[in-house]
C-alpha cells in the first residue's frame, strides 16, 4: 500500500529514477503554516503545501528582518552610559563586561593630517579618517549592544572608549563597558530616551519571538504575525 498525503491524496515518495520526490512536511512545519496562515491542515506534502508553507516562512523571516533592521538603525537607542556607578534608586543586577575591538583601516598617521583637511571639505569625506573612526565607533557600539542583548541586559554602564594604532599602522577603536539589567529604567532615564528604547525592545522581543516560532516553539499564547 502506498503512502499518500492526507490533504491532497498525492503519493508520498522519496523519488525514483523517473519520478521526482514528494515529501510530507513535518508536524512542526505544518503547525507553523497553520499558525501563520490561520489554516487547519493536519498534514501537507510538497505537492499541495509547498507554496503556502514557503510564503509563511518568508513572511516570518521578512518581519524578523524588519525588526533587525530597526535595531541596527536605532542601536543608539540602547542605553549606554559612561557613569561607572549605578545611579541611586536603580534596581540593578550586573551581567558581565562587554568589549569590542574594531580595526578601522590602515594609514592612521598618513591620514591624520587629512583629518584636518576633512574639516574644510578638502578631501573626500567618504575615505577620510574621521569617517573611518566614526564608523568604527558605530561598529564597536553595535558589537557591545549585541553582546549585552544576548546576555539579557538592558543597559551598559561604565562605557569607555580608547583609540589606538596597531603595529602595521591601522587605527583601532576599543570600547568596553558593563552589561547590566536595570529593572526600573524609568527611574533613571529621561522619558523620551525611555520611549525610544521601548521601541527598540519591542523590535528585539518580536525578533526573538519569531526565531522561537521558526524553531517550532509555538506556545498557546503565541500571536501570529
Ligand atoms: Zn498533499
Amino acid at each position: 500500500m502506498s503512502d499518500t498525503c492526507g490533504n491532497c491524496g498525492a503519493e508520498i515518495t522519496s523519488g525514483g529514477i523517473i519520478k521526482g520526490p514528494n515529501r510530507r512536511y513535518s508536524d512542526q512545519q505544518t503547525q507553523i503554516l497553520n499558525f501563520v496562515s490561520g489554516t487547519r491542515y493536519t498534514e501537507i506534502c510538497e505537492k499541495c503545501g509547498k507554496g503556502e508553507f514557503e510564503a509563511a516562512i518568508w513572511q516570518l523571516k521578512g518581519e524578523r528582518q524588519k525588526c533587525q533592521d530597526y535595531m541596527t538603525a536605532n542601536v543608539v537607542d540602547f542605553p549606554m552610559m559612561t557613569i561607572s556607578q549605578i545611579p541611586p534608586g536603580a534596581d540593578c543586577k550586573i551581567k558581565s563586561m562587554v568589549t569590542a575591538n574594531v580595526t578601522v583601516g590602515t594609514g592612521m598617521f598618513s591620514e591624520l593630517s587629512q583629518g584636518f583637511s576633512d574639516m574644510f571639505g578638502a578631501t573626500n569625506v567618504n575615505s577620510g579618517m574621521a569617517l573611518k573612526v566614526n564608523s568604527g565607533e558605530a561598529t564597536a557600539r553595535s558589537i557591545l549592544v549585541t553582546k549585552a542583548v544576548a546576555m539579557g541586559a538592558n543597559c551598559i554602564i561604565g562605557v569607555d572608549v580608547d583609540y589606538g594604532t596597531t603595529a602595521n599602522n591601522a587605527a583601532t577603536v576599543n570600547m568596553q563597558g558593563t552589561a547590566v539589567v536595570i529593572r526600573n529604567l524609568d527611574a533613571i532615564l529621561d522619558e523620551d530616551v525611555l520611549e525610544k528604547f521601548s521601541q527598540f525592545e519591542a523590535s528585539l522581543a518580536r525578533a526573538q519571538e519569531i526565531t522561537r516560532w521558526l524553531a517550532g516553539d509555538l506556545t498557546p499564547d503565541s500571536v501570529p504575525a
